[in-house]
């Protein structure tokens, strides 16, 4: 198999064969972690001990690591809302909801996903009770999209992280990602 073959394979020679270095510096590839830009569709890898960094999308610069969701009360939310700066999107959920508990996880990943351009939130209904009302939420977990002050859509319901990442895209008028590859990934070992 010539080099050209190994290259596009992904493969790794074998220095004991062949005098070429292996993948690359096997030590400190074994922490790398990939994670697209969900804004240019650009594929990033970076060390995962640089996670607390702040990485930055290295062609649009954007950082690819938002925070967590806002905490809100009926205060915090009308400020939000006033804001009137982009799609905000507020989950709505209790602790003694077992499918919001089993939503969240996924609610925050999109929001370290997408943070950076969408604003994400949660409120409690148990502790706050003014915003839920006011929108008539019935059933949690019940996440709503605001832009300019208004509601544009609500999913009553958990979703999956691929569902929940089409439904961001769509409230939030996100374009689909141009199709880029992925970097091989790191092999530690080899
Ligand atoms: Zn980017």
């Amino acid at each position: 198999m010539g080099r050209h073959h190994a290259i596009v394979g992904g493969s790794c020679n074998n220095p004991r064969l062949r005098g070429d270095a292996p993948c690359g510096e096997t030590s400190s590839m074994a922490d790398l972690m990939q994670k697209r830009c969900l804004y240019c569709g650009t594929w990033n890898q970076f060390p995962e001990a640089r996670l607390a960094d702040g990485p930055k999308c290295g062609e649009c610069k954007l950082p690819l690591v938002a925070g967590p969701p806002a905490a809100l009360d009926d205060a915090g939310f009308a400020a939000e809302l006033a804001r009137n700066d982009g799609t905000l999107i507020v989950d709505f959920w209790a602790t003694w909801c077992g499918p919001c508990r089993s939503f969240g996880p996924v609610f925050r990943q999109a929001a370290a996903d997408y943070g950076v351009r969408v604003r994400f939130a949660t409120i409690d209904v148990d502790t706050v009770s003014g915003t839920p009302q006011r929108y008539n939420v019935g059933s949690i977990p019940t996440m709503m999209a605001f832009r300019d002050g208004r509601e544009v859509d609500r999913v009553i319901g958990g979703l999956t992280g691929a569902q929940l990442d089409r439904w961001i895209r769509g409230v939030a008028g996100l374009p689909p990602l141009p199709d880029k590859p992925r970097p091989r990934p790191p092999r530690p070992g080899h």
